[in-house]
């Protein structure tokens, strides 16, 4: 190990500072979407089995939300813009703009060059949870999503239901793809439930048991028109392992609802990132 330089103590207490202010982020509008879901009305339902994944569609201007229904259980949620599969979530920089676990509020972006909001957490029941004395909190987007390669990696198995292939089985049933084709579109996700943070002393990834209980939920206004993919996750409630069957694991339910007011009438989706692209070339 290298050996501290005199001033270590001095450069270790230097403060730090926010990278990203929310000050010049665009605020979303909770405003008007609190008043428009007042008036919204279930138009559709998806049950995603356990260790499965389905998919489903929300147009602009709707809500969808997930709902634990039959026991503790986690969900990884990835979404695309329905018109073009390549704007997808950046799980990424929506860590680096609200923060390692989402609430009511915070949005999910979509990957450069679009940047732009998918979709805003309009209601979340379990945002009394905060941070625990663990530094824990629910909805991450730290973690990645279960996947048979690590698994493979570590354990030297073959497990087919880890989140990563639930999603790719998913969307490559919905838009008719190869399965080799359909696995370059699952990306990180966003960790629905799932309650996780980093140890102090080593810095690693941990999970514990979701504070989820049935009837919970966790609602989103879709920002444009969205194709959702959401797996519940081999590991349940995460309480104990992923990637395996040992685990009791239960049902997710996705429901779409539309608002049947008029108060979205002048709502528009947002506009892509205005970064004209040139990168500094002539
Ligand atoms: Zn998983």
């Amino acid at each position: 190990m290298t050996k501290p330089p005199h001033d270590a103590d001095a450069r270790r207490s230097v403060e730090p500072v926010i990278c990203y202010p929310t000050d010049s982020l665009p605020q979303p509008d909770m405003d008007l979407y609190h008043a428009a879901r007042e008036s919204m009305q279930q138009i559709d339902q998806v049950i995603v089995p356990p260790r499965e994944a389905q998919t489903f569609q929300v147009p602009a201007g709707h809500f969808f939300r997930i709902t634990s229904i039959e026991g503790p259980q986690v969900g990884d949620l990835n979404l695309w813009s329905a018109t073009d599969l390549n704007e997808r979530f950046y799980s990424g920089k929506t860590r680096a703009l609200h923060g390692t676990h989402l609430t009511t509020g915070d949005r999910m972006w979509s990957c450069f060059p679009h940047l732009r909001p998918m979709a805003t957490i309009t209601h979340d029941t379990l945002d009394w949870y905060g941070i625990d004395a663990f530094g824990s909190s629910v909805h991450d987007v730290i973690g990645t999503r279960c996947d048979p390669y690590t698994n493979n990696l570590l354990s030297d198995r073959q497990y087919h239901h880890c989140c990563h292939s639930n999603l790719t089985r998913a969307i490559a049933h919905h838009i008719g793809l190869p399965l080799t084709e359909a696995e370059t579109h699952v990306h990180d996700v966003l960790n629905v439930f799932m309650c996780t943070g980093f140890t102090r002393d080593t810095g690693q990834y941990f999970m514990k048991a979701s504070p989820v209980r049935s009837g919970d939920y966790l609602e989103f206004f879709a920002e444009i028109d969205l194709i959702g993919a959401l797996s519940a996750c081999p590991g349940g409630d995460c309480s104990a392992e992923h990637s395996s069957d040992t685990s009791p694991c239960y049902p997710l339910e996705i429901t779409v609802f539309q608002s049947k007011g008029n108060v979205l009438n002048s709502w528009r989706p947002p506009v892509k990132n205005n970064y004209d692209k040139s990168h500094g070339s002539e």
